[in-house]
């Protein structure tokens, strides 16, 4: 079954919850028709309450939504959750198995569950939560859990993009607050100690309390709430805390400012990952990363100068294939014609060059990612004066790049065309061509240019 993308952005409003799962798969897969599909829904995001959930693996995160689940549901609000578990994709059925206990709500159609595990090869596993998360909110549910383990840094940074963070811990796990993971405690709005049902929860408490007391005072001091998910209590004061909490944000622009600064981290990542996939994708071949890394690692090159090298090459769109390097304009004075490039289309002037062996002047001007160049006779035996003589002003040769001009010209002269002078003579910035006879290429006088790969 295919549905155009305004069919199933209309099934997602209408809160189908089959065509919910299909936009979070295209947006997992980071498929182009699941960005114009989140693009169509986005005015419709940003209504729900994002509670995130996380803490050590075995708290009892997964118990504990299993029982908020239940009391929204009580309260009749339609929710949905997403589960990120990027190491389940690894350790397979162990923790997806205890997701089982969500599944009692699987056959609810009030609640939208979700499991996310795939992390890419670019990351990519918080921009596809976040996505769901809007994707769920557009499709009309409110709240939505997100539950994420608090063990890698980007768990933590998808759930602090949450409005409300659950922040669960156990007594005796660690015995002491140093041994949680930093960063983890500073994310809270609300602690929760679950399995208070073990000895140790009022130690844990009073460590938390002390922590907080030695913290900075801000508007909202996370409360400390207890809890039994297994067999539900103190989930009722956990629901109050998080209504509580809501409430606070909605006071003044909270809620607002803290979600500005969460798009705003969120497009950066999304830059970043686009960034770094069209590096893979043409800018730069994997070998040559990968040769990279390998130099940055044994301190053979500054990570800034290996940053830059592929920054430069992906900029001006120099793939390992061939590039057009720039198109030569004959023209009888570079100072009569650059007005027309330089005035009226607005490209820079970047280097004006005589070069002695041509008898040229040369002017270069970017445009986009090749250059035009004016090519000027400074004599009247220069072959760029000989062919304004025949042809006139206009266009006089296309230049391509080459890494290795030698191999190039090997290729041509195989083919059976043949050199226009000397191969490997000096030209601008200090390169070396060579051009190809337009007599075998249709008209076209081909310069290649050798990269100076330094
Ligand atoms: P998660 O890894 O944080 O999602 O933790 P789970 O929800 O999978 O729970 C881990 C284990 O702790 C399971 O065996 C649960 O039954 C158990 N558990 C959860 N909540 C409690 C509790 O309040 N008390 C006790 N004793 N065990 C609990």
């Amino acid at each position: 079954m295919s549905r155009s993308p305004d069919d199933l952005a209309t099934a997602v409003t209408a809160g189908d919850s089959l065509a919910l799962a299909r936009a979070i798969s295209l947006i997992e897969e980071g498929s182009p028709r699941g960005e114009a599909l989140l693009g169509a829904l986005y005015s419709r995001t940003g209504q729900a309450s994002v509670i995130g959930i996380t803490g050590p693996p075995g708290v009892g995160k997964s118990t504990l939504v299993s029982r908020l689940i239940a009391a929204f549901r009580a309260q009749d609000r339609s929710l949905g959750v997403v589960a990120v578990d990027p190491s389940s994709a690894f350790s397979g059925g162990a923790i997806l198995g205890d997701r089982i206990r969500m599944q009692e709500h699987a056959l609810d159609e009030g609640v939208f569950i979700r499991s996310m595990a795939s992390r890419g090869q670019f990351g990519g596993l918080s921009r596809a939560s976040r996505d769901a998360v809007d994707l769920i909110a557009a499709s009309g549910r409110d709240p939505i859990l997100v539950e994420t383990v608090g063990v890698g840094q980007d768990e933590v940074d998808i759930v602090r993009a949450a409005d409300t963070v659950l922040v669960v811990l156990t007594p005796g796990q660690g015995d002491d607050i140093q041994a949680i993971k930093a960063g983890l405690l500073e994310i809270a709005d609300i602690f929760v100690i679950n399995k208070t049902d073990q000895p140790g929860a009022d130690r844990l408490a009073s460590d938390l309390e002390g922590m907080l007391a030695l913290g900075e005072r801000t508007a909202w001091t996370p409360p400390i709430l207890k809890t039994t998910a297994i067999d539900g209590g103190g989930v009722t004061d956990l629901v109050a805390s998080i209504a509580r909490h809501g409430a606070h944000l909605k006071e003044g622009d909270r809620l607002a400012e803290r979600r500005r600064v969460g798009l705003q981290a969120r497009f950066q990542e999304i830059l970043r990952e686009r960034l770094l996939e069209r590096l893979m994708a043409g800018g730069v071949a994997d070998g040559d990363l990968a040769g990279l890394e390998r130099r940055v690692g044994e301190r053979a090159i500054d990570p800034y100068t290996a940053a830059r090298g592929i920054i430069d090459r992906m900029s001006a769109g120099r793939p390992d294939g061939t590039v057009l390097d720039h198109l030569g304009v004959a023209v009888r004075s570079v100072q009569d014609r650059v007005a027309l490039y330089r005035d009226i289309l607005g490209l820079d002037l970047t280097s004006v060059e005589e070069v002695e062996g041509e008898k040229v002047r040369v002017a270069m001007l970017p445009a986009g990612r090749t250059r035009i160049e004016l090519v000027e006779p400074l004599s009247d035996d220069s072959t760029v004066a000989r062919f304004i003589e025949r042809r006139g002003e206009g266009i006089h040769h296309i230049c391509f790049e080459v890494a290795d001009l030698d191999a190039a010209m090997k290729r041509f002269g195989d083919a059976g065309l043949v050199p226009a002078g000397e191969t490997g003579r000096p030209g601008t910035e200090g390169s070396r061509i060579a051009f190809i006879h337009p007599k075998g290429t249709g008209g076209i006088l081909i310069e290649l240019r050798e990269t100076d790969d330094e």
